[in-house]
């Protein structure tokens, strides 16, 4: 549907959990989360009844989050039924891969469309120190199982701090130069731990990569279900590069995505707490009208753009863990 800003929302970005077995320094506290009861989290039967009046108001993508969603039971069952529902085309996953060597052939049964890994560094002792857990390995086997299987999709998703993995980004990089992927790197917001933390941003990754590698050559995107990345390539590339720069490059004005918390709340902006509580709707009598109309207007209340550089009242006190990146 179209919000009142003429933007064409296409893109839902499902939340199943909030666990993880990460602790990444700038998403998650040492401690991990706080503690929330099963009953709070959206079943399958939710999520599923959810994206099919997504697919009425011309949802047509899901991606599935978290936390990570691999710890979620059952996963491929719930993929296999979203990319039943009628008007859904793309059904995809973010994960951080610990777990996804282990899955991947259901994944790949149960017709998923696209895989993003989220690969911050490819040195043992920096995975370790940024993430607090000594399970690199899992997530290079992951990676490469995705190369191995030909899988088609393939993002991989880079945060990149100062003082932490900003030395990486050539070895990043390199990924895209050899195998057929997208290698992404992603502004870090100022989001719960992530306030600790000073992100590289895009001019900087952008300008190393240039004096090393050449020219970057923009890459017409014209399908809009590709969200917010600006996509480059570089002469002898396999792969891509590409930037998702919420801070230096705003791209709110064709933003096309909204977020379902996994506690079932309906976010508009990734920046403010507004939004609807979902799972309240339905775990309520409203029928499916009442619920269609109620998300209808919150799509169509999208704020015109976040205001992470500001101070804003309205902010989301989430964290990203919950709301799924
Ligand atoms: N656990 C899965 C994973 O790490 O891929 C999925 C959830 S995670 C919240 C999704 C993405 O959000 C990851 O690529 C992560 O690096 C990114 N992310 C987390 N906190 C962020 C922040 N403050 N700014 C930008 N990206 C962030
Ligand atoms: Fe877990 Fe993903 Fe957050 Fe890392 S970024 S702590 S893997 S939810």
């Amino acid at each position: 549907m179209i919000d009142r800003f003429n933007r064409k929302i296409e893109y839902a970005r499902i939340s199943i959990t909030v666990r993880c077995n990460l602790r990444c320094r700038y998403c998650m506290s040492e401690n991990g989360i706080e503690k929330i009861s099963p009953k709070d989290v959206l079943t399958y039967e939710e999520i599923i009844h959810v994206t099919k009046i997504f697919s009425q108001l011309g949802i047509k993508k899901i991606r599935l989050t978290g936390g990570e969603p691999l710890l979620r039971k059952n996963i491929c069952e719930l993929i296999a039924a979203l990319k039943n529902i009628n008007g859904i085309d793309q059904v995809t996953l973010t994960t951080n891969g610990i777990l996804l060597s282990k899955y991947l052939e259901n994944l790949i049964s149960s017709g998923i469309d696209g895989i993003n890994l989220s690969l911050d560094t490819l040195d043992a002792k920096i995975f370790s120190e940024l993430t607090r857990r000594d399970l690199f390995s899992k997530v290079i086997e992951s990676f490469q199982t995705l190369i191995d299987k030909n899988f088609l999709n393939i993002k991989i998703n880079s945060v990149l701090i100062h003082g932490i993995n900003d030395r990486e980004i050539l070895k990043l990089v390199e990924l895209a130069k050899n195998n057929p992927i997208k290698i992404r790197f992603i502004e870090l917001m100022p989001i719960g731990c992530a306030e600790n933390f000073i992100g590289v941003p895009t001019s900087e990754i952008f300008k190393v990569i240039e004096e090393n590698f050449g020219n970057m050559i923009p890459i017409d995107e014209k399908d809009q279900l590709h969200g917010p990345a600006r996509y480059f390539k570089i002469e002898n590339f396999i792969g891509q590069i590409g930037f998702i720069d919420a801070l230096e490059h705003k791209f709110c004005s064709n933003c096309n995505r909204i977020r379902l918390t996994a506690e079932g709340f309906l976010k508009p902006c990734l920046n403010f707490g507004i939004g609807l509580d979902l799972r309240n709707l339905l775990r309520s009598n409203c029928d499916d009208q009442m619920i269609l109309s109620a998300i209808q207007q919150t799509i169509y209340n999208k704020p015109r753009e976040h205001l992470f550089n500001e101070i804003n009242d309205l902010r989301d006190e989430r964290k990203m863990y919950q709301v799924g990146g």
